[in-house]
């Protein structure tokens, strides 16, 4: 299958850990994978979080340690690049910000942010991308700032996903990049560009579970497949 980019009014990148990959921020499975060398129930979740919050700070500090000193790649400049010539949304499972540093404007964080803080006795939130965090404490209450993550075990915050939906929903050509399409409820937004006749088409490497769904594969990784897709050769 040809595609033209020029084609698509409503064009929405759907990004996971593969995206990131090529900028040093590790993938959470396979080789590698963070989850094999830390264990979620200790570090990632509400549990957690409410008996040993200094654990999982920990876990996070040095995640926005490691992700602060990863810079956006070719992938991720080429999609904020794409702006200039057609309507572009990006809908992320990552929370790396690494697409709003590469300029694109309209990101819809499934997961949240690394960089967003929570307070969850008085609901302030705070963008801060010190790291380690300076003070783990908000500053009105005084309680541990959560960070504005999904967790395991978490559900994705309903505003967020029905705007994610919406977005797909307008999609004329929908692109994901980098994702292995099994975390829900996340993996099901593909379906929903499809049904809404979206030209569909999946980056990466490897086959995954949803590779069906797709009417091009571009198998390789994202910065040498994005430029391929973007000058249709
Ligand atoms: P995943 O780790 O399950 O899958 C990564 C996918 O990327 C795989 O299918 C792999 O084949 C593919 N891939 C590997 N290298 C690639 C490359 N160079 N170019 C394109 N694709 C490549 O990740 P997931 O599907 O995103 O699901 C895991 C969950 O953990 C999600 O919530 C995810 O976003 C989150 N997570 C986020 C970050 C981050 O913020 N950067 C990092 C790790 C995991
Ligand atoms: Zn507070």
């Amino acid at each position: 299958m040809n595609l033209r980019l020029e084609d698509f009014r409503n064009i929405v990148f759907f990004t996971g850990a593969g995206m990131s990959k090529e900028s040093g921020v590790p993938t959470y499975r396979g080789a590698g994978g963070i989850w094999g060398e830390y264990d979620y129930e200790r570090y990632a979740c509400q549990r957690a979080f409410d008996t040993n919050p200094e654990d999982v700070w920990e876990f996070h500090n040095f995640r926005r340690e490691l992700y602060g000193k990863c810079p956006p790649n070719t992938a991720h400049r080429l999609v904020a690049e794409l702006e200039d010539a057609h309507a572009v949304a990006v809908v992320t499972q990552n929370i790396d910000g690494l697409h709003q540093r590469a300029g694109s404007t309209d990101v819809i964080e499934l997961h949240g942010s690394i960089w967003r803080l929570l307070c969850p006795r008085c609901d302030r939130t705070e963008e801060d991308r010190s790291a380690p965090l300076a003070d783990p404490h908000c500053p009105d209450c005084g309680a541990w700032w959560r960070p504005a993550i999904v967790w395991f075990g978490d559900a994705v915050d309903r505003a967020v996903f029905q705007r994610a939906n919406e977005a797909l929903s307008a999609a004329d050509l929908f692109v994901a990049i980098g994702t292995s399409a099994v975390v829900y409820p996340a993996a099901g937004l593909p379906r929903v560009a499809k049904a809404g006749g979206a030209a569909m088409v999946e980056v990466n490497p490897e086959e995954t579970e949803l590779s069906p769904l797709y009417d091009l594969h571009l198998r390789g990784p994202a910065t040498e497949m994005l430029p391929r897709l973007i000058t249709g050769s």
